[in-house]
C-alpha cells in the first residue's frame, strides 16, 4: 500500500545526514549497499550505519529461516522510518548455490595434486577418493574435459570421463584440503537449474510480504530467469518489486543485453563471477557489466571485497581505496560492503571510510567534464530521455543549484540519475515505496511530498519540502522536470527557476 507522508513526519532527517544548504553539493552521489549481519543488526547499529552514510540495507537470504525473515525485515523498516531517511531493503536471494555433501566422520579430505576421485551422487558423504553431491544436474551437465572447482575455485577438477548416470571419473588438477559443504562452481558449463529454489521461493514470499524495495537474484543465467521470478510473485498476488540480476556466471555475461531487458537493475557480483572466471578477467567484466547497465539506464551495483582490508583493520589497504574509486570512476551507482558490515570488526567505520573515498572520486569527476555520459551514450532515447537530457543540459549551462525531479514511479528520476548530471538530483514524490527504492539511484536525494493533483500544487509542496529540509533557500534557482505524472498539463515538463518564483 502507498503511504503518503508529509515533510513534518521526518522532523529528524536533516539532523540526520542530510547536509545544509551550503553543501549540498557535497552530497555523494555514489550510493553504499551495507550487508546486515550480527556485527550490525540491532536498532543502534542501524541508526549508526544510516547516520555513515548508508543508503541500502542488504539482508543476505542464505542466513537464517523463511518464517524468521519478515520479522526481521518488519524491524528494520520501523528503525527507517524512525530515522525518516530514504533508506531501501533488498532481500538478497541465495539461489542455486551448489555444495559438496558432509565429511564421513567429519575427516576433512587431502586432495592430492594429479589424483583420481569420483564426484558422485551415490552417497551423502565424501571420503578419500570420493566427493559428494547431491546435484544430479551437475553429472549429466558435465562432460569430459569440464572444469570443477571446488571452496571459492581453491580446488580445481577436470573431468575424465563419465563413469554411471551418477558418477564422475576427475583428475585433482589443483589439490588442497576440502572440508564439509563447500561451494562448487562449473565455469562455461550451463546448468539446466532453475535460478529460484525452493528455499528462495519461501524467502521470496517471506520478503515481498514484509514490502522489501528490491528483490536481487542469484546466479542468474538467462533473461528468463528474472521472467520466472517475477511470475512467480504475481502468481502470489504480489507487485513485484524491481529485480536486481546478480551476474556471476559468465553465461550471464553472454546474454547481458536480454538480461538488462527483463531485470530492473545489475550487481557484478564478483565473488562468484571471480570463482567462474580468471580473476584476471574480473575487472574487464566490470567495466563491460557497467557500461551495458548504462546504456540501458538501468541502476547498477558493484558488490564484494570492496574494503575487505578494513574487516578486522581500521586501515583500508591501499587496493581497496583503488578499487573503490575505480568503481565510481566506472560509473557505477552504487558500491556494496558484504562481510565488512555484516561480520567485520569495524562496521561503521568502514561505511565512512568508503563515503569519503566516494567522495574524493567524484571530486575529481566532477572536475573533469569529459568523464560524464554523453546523450549517445544512452539506449532508446525517447521523450522522457529527452525531457531528463536537456534538463541535465540545462542545469549546468544555467548554473542552478539543483536539478529537481518529480517522479510518481521512480523512473523519470532514474534517467536523469543516468545522465550523471553535475548537480545534485532531489526527487520528489508522493509515493513512500518509490521514495525508498530511489535511494540506490546515483545523485538522487528523494524527498517525500503530499500528493497533488495540479502543476502548481505539485510545484508548492515541492518547494515547502525543499526549503523545509534545508536542501536549498528561496530563490536558489533549479531545473525542473516531471515525468509521467498523471497531471494534467504536467506531463514531460521542464522549467527553469527561482524557488519562491514558480508561480
Ligand atoms: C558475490 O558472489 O559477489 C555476491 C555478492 O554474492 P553472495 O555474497 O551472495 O555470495
Amino acid at each position: 500500500m502507498t503511504t503518503v507522508m508529509n515533510s513534518k513526519d521526518h522532523p529528524s532527517q536533516q539532523s540526520l545526514r542530510l547536509p545544509d544548504t551550503a553543501d549540498l553539493s557535497r552530497v555523494n552521489r555514489t550510493k553504499i549497499v551495507a550487508t546486515l549481519g550480527p556485527a550490525t543488526e540491532s536498532p543502534e547499529r542501524l541508526r549508526q550505519l544510516a547516520q555513515a552514510g548508508v543508503n541500502v540495507f542488504r539482508l543476505n537470504m542464505s542466513h537464517g529461516n523463511a518464517e524468521d525473515q519478515p520479522k526481521r525485515i518488519q524491524a528494520i523498516r520501523k528503525v527507517i522510518d524512525e530515522l525518516g531517511m530514504p533508506i531501501a531493503i533488498l532481500a538478497d536471494l541465495q539461489g542455486p548455490k551448489l555444495r559438496t555433501g558432509y565429511l564421513k566422520d567429519g575427516k576433512p579430505i587431502p586432495l592430492e595434486d594429479y589424483s583420481v576421485v569420483e564426484f558422485t551422487t551415490r552417497t551423502r558423504e565424501s571420503e578419500p577418493g570420493i566427493i559428494s553431491t547431491k546435484y544430479t544436474e551437475l553429472i549429466s551437465a558435465l562432460e569430459p574435459g569440464g572444469i570443477i572447482l571446488l571452496d571459492d575455485g581453491k580446488l580445481r577438477l577436470e573431468v575424465l570421463e563419465k563413469l554411471s548416470e551418477d558418477t564422475l571419473k576427475c583428475q585433482v588438477v589443483q589439490g588442497g584440503i576440502l572440508e564439509a559443504r563447500k561451494g562448487i562452481n562449473v565455469p562455461g558449463t550451463t546448468l539446466p537449474i532453475t535460478a529460484l529454489t525452493d528455499k528462495d521461493k519461501e524467502d521470496v514470499q517471506a520478503a515481498v510480504s514484509a514490502g522489501v524495495d528490491f528483490i536481487a537474484l542469484s546466479f542468474v543465467q538467462r533473461a528468463q530467469d528474472i521472467t520466472e521470478l517475477k511470475t512467480f510473485v504475481k502468481n502470489l498476488g504480489y507487485e513485484c518489486p524491481p529485480v536486481i540480476a546478480k551476474i556471476e556466471k559468465p553465461q550471464a555475461l553472454k546474454d547481458i543485453d536480454n538480461i538488462l531487458e527483463e531485470a530492473d537493475g545489475l550487481m557484478v557480483a564478483r565473488g562468484d563471477l571471480g570463482v567462474e572466471l580468471r580473476p584476471e578477467e574480473v575487472p574487464v567484466a566490470q567495466k563491460r557489466l557497467v557500461k551495458a547497465a548504462n546504456h540501458a539506464a538501468k541502476p547498477v551495483i558493484i558488490a564484494t571485497q570492496m574494503l575487505e582490508s578494513m574487516v578486522h583493520s581500521l586501515q583500508p589497504s591501499r587496493s581497496d581505496v583503488s578499487d573503490i574509486a575505480n568503481a565510481v570512476f566506472d560509473g557505477a551507482d552504487a558500491l556494496m560492503l558484504s562481510g565488512e558490515t555484516s561480520v567485520g570488526e569495524h562496521p561503521i567505520e568502514t561505511v565512512a571510510m568508503m563515503g569519503r573515498i566516494v567522495h574524493e572520486a567524484e571530486k575529481s569527476i566532477f572536475s573533469d567534464m569529459e568523464h560524464h555520459v554523453e546523450e549517445s551514450r544512452i539506449v532508446s532515447p525517447n521523450f522522457y530521455h529527452a525531457i531528463a537530457h536537456t534538463a541535465s543540459y540545462a542545469a549546468r549551462k544555467a548554473n542552478v543549484k539543483a536539478l529537481v525531479v518529480y517522479s510518481n514511479s521512480g523512473s523519470m528520476a532514474q534517467r536523469v540519475s543516468k545522465l550523471k548530471p553535475l548537480r545534485p538530483i532531489i526527487a520528489l514524490t508522493p509515493n513512500k515505496e518509490v521514495y525508498n527504492r530511489m535511494a540506490l539511484l546515483w545523485g538522487v536525494i528523494p524527498l517525500i511530498i503530499p500528493a497533488a493533483q495540479q502543476t502548481d500544487a505539485m510545484l508548492d509542496n515541492g518547494e515547502h519540502a525543499i526549503i523545509d529540509r534545508n536542501l536549498l533557500k528561496k530563490g536558489d534557482s533549479v531545473v525542473f522536470c516531471a515525468g509521467n505524472t498523471q497531471m494534467k498539463g504536467a506531463t514531460n515538463m521542464l522549467k527553469i527557476y527561482s524557488l519562491g518564483e514558480a508561480n
